[in-house]
């Protein structure tokens, strides 16, 4: 179906971005990590773009379902289970189909089991500082504001951005990254970017 397809070309564009911006995503790491999230996240969404290619008859839930599994299984460390086990978990909020309605579901379940899981907050220098205001600002545009998707999506991605820019002065209590305790200062942290060039890809896709 229409639906479908959108659902495939989204997660094509987002492995696209990963791609290019792999040697950034190493860069950060390298600052204050094990410098591997580059390698980490390009090899997980190259396996998921193997994967989804070929979803022709597959419904979202189960095309989404997809992706969560293929990461858990590609990539290791910190970033790889989270960001599969959460996109695995929370696929099943687009059984019905992708509206306005579902892509909220979608999203807080996401960032719930992302929380859950990962035990960060806001706060602790990880991908939860972008995802948690991109997600609040994904439901209120749609829920209070009444914006169609697209532009709630736009807005989102705005949020995630100063939710990236957030993470610099920060100090890592979570992850590799809180090792380096207060010499974490100064530094962006990689997964709260991947979890940037993800949102802006589906984005791109979408307008
Ligand atoms: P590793 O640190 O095992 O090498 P990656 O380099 O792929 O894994 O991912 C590092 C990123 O994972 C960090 O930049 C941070 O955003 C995220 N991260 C690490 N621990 C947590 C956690 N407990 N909760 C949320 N995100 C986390
Ligand atoms: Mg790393
Ligand atoms: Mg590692």
């Amino acid at each position: 179906a229409d639906e479908s397809e959108a659902v495939r070309e989204a997660i094509l564009e987002a492995a696209d971005r990963i791609e290019e911006k792999r040697t950034y995503l190493t860069d950060l790491d390298s600052a204050i990590g094990d410098a591997d999230h580059g390698a980490n996240m390009a090899r997980g969404f190259g396996a998921v773009a193997e994967r989804v290619e070929g979803m022709d008859d597959a419904d979202p839930a189960e095309i989404v379902k997809t992706v969560g599994t293929t990461i858990i299984s590609e990539v290791g460390g910190a970033a790889g289970p989270l960001y599969g086990g959460s996109i695995m978990s929370a696929s099943t909020a687009l059984a019905d189909g992708v509206t306005a309605e579902t892509t909220v579901a979608f999203a807080e379940a996401y960032l719930e089991k992302l929380t859950d899981r990962g035990g960060a907050r806001v706060g602790d220098k990880t991908m939860v500082d972008a995802l948690t205001p991109a997600v609040h600002t994904y439901k209120k545009s749609i829920e209070i504001d009444g914006l169609p998707p697209v532009e709630a999506l736009a807005k989102a991605v705005d949020a995630a951005e100063r939710g990236v820019a957030y993470t610099v002065p920060l100090r890592a209590r979570k992850g590799r990254a809180s090792y380096l305790d207060w010499r974490s200062v100064g530094h962006q942290d990689p997964g709260a970017t991947s979890t940037l060039i993800l949102a802006e890809a589906i984005l791109d896709v979408a307008v």
